[in-house]
């Protein structure tokens, strides 16, 4: 038998921020990963501290962000790669009525941060009103990210490639074939709903569809473009356009009304002509009350559930991988918005 200290089930954001957790508290464990492109790795990577429909923030934004950009530098600390791109995101207005309320949102106490009072425009795409910047916005690059995480923990053997069997779980004995473990952390996304332990999890599904298009015109590097949906160059001359959301139609392959809503929704503002070269989609882990769900099991003391990150992985997984991690080896109690036992 092998001793290990954790198992993770689950290779999205957050079983990787989970991990760097207990990487970074020399804690051992192996990750299983189905093999699946996750939502994770289809996520576009944005990094925004405002809703940038209302123009508001969210709890804990500021705290969110810098947690996170932390992380990053102890992250390329040992896995050598810096993973954070420095891209603003620039919110096309539609009108002078958003230009207004977003002057008056920037004088708020909670936005004076985010909230850019100088607009700009932009070139190559439509932008009669101009647009203006998220302050402290950024990108994660998704594929770097995760090809720089699976790599190293391949490297160090904790990498398991292979789809975690439930019915060979012994919860009481705290053992899984092979491995003897302390606690098991599931971190499934969705996949949740195949788990006889968490199945009941309050987690609902919400379908995003991106496309990776090339240009005919390229658009400016080093921003990221928002209208309707985000546009941001990748790698090989691709530029990424998306997230849809979607609660209605949730089957497993890709649904050409999104696609069409996507190319819909470039036109509009791009006025140049372009290729779809690829179609992606995922299912988002949303809950009612927004908010993660993090938790022990209420009979098995040494298993937990890491899940509902929602529109927001990045910020959510990174922060309160460090929540989940002081509740089960610091005893601290978790933040009762967070907490599984709000639905008990
Ligand atoms: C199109 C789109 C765009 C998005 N853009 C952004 C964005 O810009 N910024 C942002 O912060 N968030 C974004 N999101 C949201 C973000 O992707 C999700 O919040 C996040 O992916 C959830 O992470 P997770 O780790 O909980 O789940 P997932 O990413 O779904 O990962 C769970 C993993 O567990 C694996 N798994 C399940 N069961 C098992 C098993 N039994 N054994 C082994 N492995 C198993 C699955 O295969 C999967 O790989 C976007 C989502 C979509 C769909």
């Amino acid at each position: 038998m092998e001793n290990v200290d954790y198992i993770i089930v689950g290779d999205g954001y957050a079983g990787l921020f989970f991990a760097h957790q207990l990487i970074k508290n020399n804690k051992s464990f192996v990750i299983f990963s189905e093999g699946r492109k996750s939502a994770s790795q289809v996520s576009a990577g944005i990094i925004n501290p405002v809703v940038l429909k209302k123009f508001t923030t969210f709890w804990k934004a500021q705290e969110q962000i810098d947690f996170l950009k932390t992380s990053l530098k102890e992250i390329e600390s040992y896995t050598g790669k810096n993973y954070l791109i420095e891209s603003p995101i620039h919110r096309i207005f539609h009108d002078e009525n958003e230009q207004k309320l977003w002057l008056k949102k920037s004088e708020n106490e909670e936005l004076v941060n985010f909230l850019d009072k100088n607009f700009g425009h932009l070139n190559v795409v439509k932008n009669d009103f101009n647009s203006g910047k998220v302050n402290q916005s950024a990108r994660l690059d998704v594929n770097g990210f995760f090809t720089g995480l699976f790599s190293f923990l391949n490297e160090r053997e904790q990498f398991i490639n292979e789809k975690f069997d439930y019915t060979q779980l012994n919860a009481s004995d705290s053992t899984y074939r092979n491995f003897n473990f302390k606690n098991i952390l599931f971190c499934e996304g969705m996949g949740v709903k195949d788990n006889p332990y968490f199945s009941n999890v309050l987690v609902n599904p919400n379908k995003g569809h991106q496309i990776k298009v090339k240009l005919s015109q390229p658009i400016p590097e080093n921003i990221t473009i928002k209208k309707k949906h985000f546009l941001f160059p990748i790698n090989d001359g691709l530029y990424f356009y998306g997230g849809t959301y979607d609660r209605e139609q949730l089957h497993h392959h890709i649904d050409e009304t999104a696609v069409e809503q996507l190319i819909k929704g470039l036109s509009e503002f791009y006025p140049y002509d372009f290729e779809v070269e690829e179609v992606n989609f995922g299912f988002r882990p949303t809950v009612k009350d927004r908010r993660p769900i993090i938790g022990r099991h209420p009979e098995h003391p040494n298993l937990y559930v890491f899940n509902g990150l929602g529109a927001r992985g990045i910020l959510n997984g990174c922060y309160f991988s460090k929540s989940l991690y002081d509740f089960i080896e610091e005893n601290i109690p978790l933040h009762e918005e967070v907490s599984l036992a709000r639905f008990e």
